[in-house]
């Protein structure tokens, strides 16, 4: 059985814990590799490994580090088709969405590129007579990912590009589920000409991450995955000192307007809820449908579209699938039996995705296309977080209905509407509790360049991932005020120099 080692000081390691875990193919459910699940120790020994390279990293010019992720971005391109066909191997999503994410983290990589002018920092001139003042914005020191399994590329590539750009060291605990893309990621680093230690990957699990969270030369956690874990992250970083951000779960509620394009807004949701299997934190999972006439006609529309969803292997030959199977045979008896409780609770099974098989891959971990309708806000279909393809309906009676319910849900990752009138959109962004809103955009992620993060329990910490916040979070500012008399001093000074 190939073993999914780790990373540490420029060197494959294996490790000696005596633990792993299996990595599976949620195509056909069979096991394709083991994961080592790294000892306290083990990981104590990658901090180690970033410790010593940081003070050289640090110093070494934003131009060289950056022409290392120039090179680092050639090596993203050129290995793409490779990448894709390893993501979807182990998540199983299909082969075009897993470009998309590698796309995304890529456009991370060509923000990073950008650091010699995005560490410019600040400078006033004559803050008083003959004194100018200057900030500097340096680098933490160690700093560490934890990652979930629905983007085992895209999310280590939110985190680890900015964070050496700006002259960190970095260690990255992938998702035991899908492990193998960061040890490539890992190899093309080092290929591009990152020295060695900079980055490091550690395989495991809790036991792993709580030595990141706790070992006092970490200066700074990145965490994304789900909520509970989301908040005991940030929680226990924060208590040992150190900056965290910690991105969570989410329920992304859509609103169907009575003047919305109909065909629009359901073709919108189809990819929106459906992509990926539901398995992305900005999938839509409520469609809140304003007026039951709007909610007949978009249940009429998505009825037959996700009866004729494609769902298969992620990768195959001749025409590609819409959808592959969940990540896990556990996640897929979760998605079941929240169909399930829907069903119980009485919310209205439009479409059934239980018991699906897929010809050839009887043993993958397919659930089809699912769509409740009638859900109220009472039911646990509607209040957690799937994260599977199941969408569920509720129907509002006015735009301020909806507004509330959006509102009122604990999650506030992204939400979406859709109409046609300026001001109803202008006025809902203004006015929704979420951190990143679509208006005629079902999945509102924003660029590498803006930063990307939620609201309410979607979210821990002040700072968001990559974008100007990106850059805040990897370093801390020094600010600088200096004075070059030509003359002697005369007196010494008591008072504090504000009107000189
Ligand atoms: P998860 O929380 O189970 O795991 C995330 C990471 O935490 C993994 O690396 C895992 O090994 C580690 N971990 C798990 N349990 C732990 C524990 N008790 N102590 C310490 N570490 C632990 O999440 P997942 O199932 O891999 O990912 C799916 C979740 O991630 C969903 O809730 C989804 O919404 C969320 N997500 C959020 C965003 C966002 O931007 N907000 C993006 C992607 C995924």
């Amino acid at each position: 059985m190939e073993q999914v080692q780790n990373f540490i000081n420029g060197t494959l390691t294996a490790s000696q814990s005596g633990r792993t875990a299996p990595v599976y193919n949620p195509a056909n459910g069979e096991q394709s590799r083991e994961v080592v699940l790294s000892s306290a120790d083990e990981v104590r020994d990658a901090i180690a490994a970033a410790q010593k390279a940081f003070p050289r990293w640090a110093t070494t010019s934003p131009l060289r580090r950056a022409r290392i992720l120039f090179k680092f971005k050639e090596l993203l391109e050129a290995n793409m088709d490779e990448l894709a066909r390893l993501i979807s191997s182990e998540h199983g999503k299909v082969y075009s969405d897993a470009v998309g994410e590698l796309t995304r983290g890529l456009e991370v990589v060509e923000f990073a590129c950008g650091i010699p002018h995005l560490l410019k920092g600040e400078h006033s001139l004559n803050v008083g007579t003959n004194v100018d003042s200057h900030s500097m914005m340096q680098p933490l020191g160690v700093c560490a990912g934890i990652s979930p399994f629905n983007f085992p590329t895209m999310v280590p590539m939110w985190m680890f590009p900015v964070a050496i750009a700006c002259g960190n060291t970095f260690v990255m605990k992938p998702s035991e589920k899908d492990p193998s893309a960061s040890l490539r990621l890992a190899a093309l680093l080092q290929e591009a000409g990152l020295p060695d230690g900079v980055f490091n990957v550690v395989n495991g699990d809790k036991e792993a991450v709580d030595v990141l969270l706790t070992d006092h030369r970490v200066q700074a956690v990145s965490f994304v995955g789900s909520t509970p874990i989301a908040e005991y992250i940030y929680s226990t970083a924060s208590t040992h000192g150190k900056r965290c951000q910690a991105l969570g779960g989410a329920k992304n509620h859509a609103v169907i307007m009575p003047d919305a394009d109909l065909d629009l807004a359901a073709n919108a949701l189809m990819g929106a809820a459906f992509g990926a299997a539901g398995e992305r934190c900005m999938a839509i999972s409520v469609a809140v449908a304003v007026g039951d006439e709007v909610a007949d006609q978009l249940v009429a529309r998505l009825k037959p579209q996700i009866e004729a969803l494609r769902i298969g292997p992620g990768v195959v030959k001749g025409q590609e699938n819409d959808m592959g199977p969940l990540v896990s045979a556990a996640h897929r008896d979760k998605v079941v039996g929240y169909i399930n409780q829907g069903e119980a609770e009485g919310a209205e099974l439009v479409v059934d995705g239980r018991g699906l098989k897929v010809a050839g891959h009887e043993a993958g971990y397919f659930v089809g296309g699912t769509l409740f309708d009638k859900v109220t806000p009472e039911m646990t279909i509607y209040q957690e977080e799937i994260f599977g393809p199941v969408l569920a309906v509720v129907r509002v009676p006015d735009y301020a209905s909806a507004l509330e319910l959006v509102n009122s849900h604990e999650y506030g990752n992204g939400t979406a509407i859709f109409t046609r009138d300026g001001h109803a959109g202008r006025q809902f962004g203004q006015d929704v509790l979420a951190g990143m809103v679509g208006i005629n955009v079902p999945i509102p992620v924003p660029m590498a360049f803006h930063s990307f993060g939620g609201w309410k329990r979607s979210v821990f910490g002040p700072l968001n991932m990559h974008g100007p916040d990106g850059v805040r979070f990897y370093t801390r500012m020094k600010t600088l005020t200096s004075r070059w008399p030509s003359e002697p001093q005369q007196a010494a000074e008591f008072s504090m120099p504000t009107m000189k």
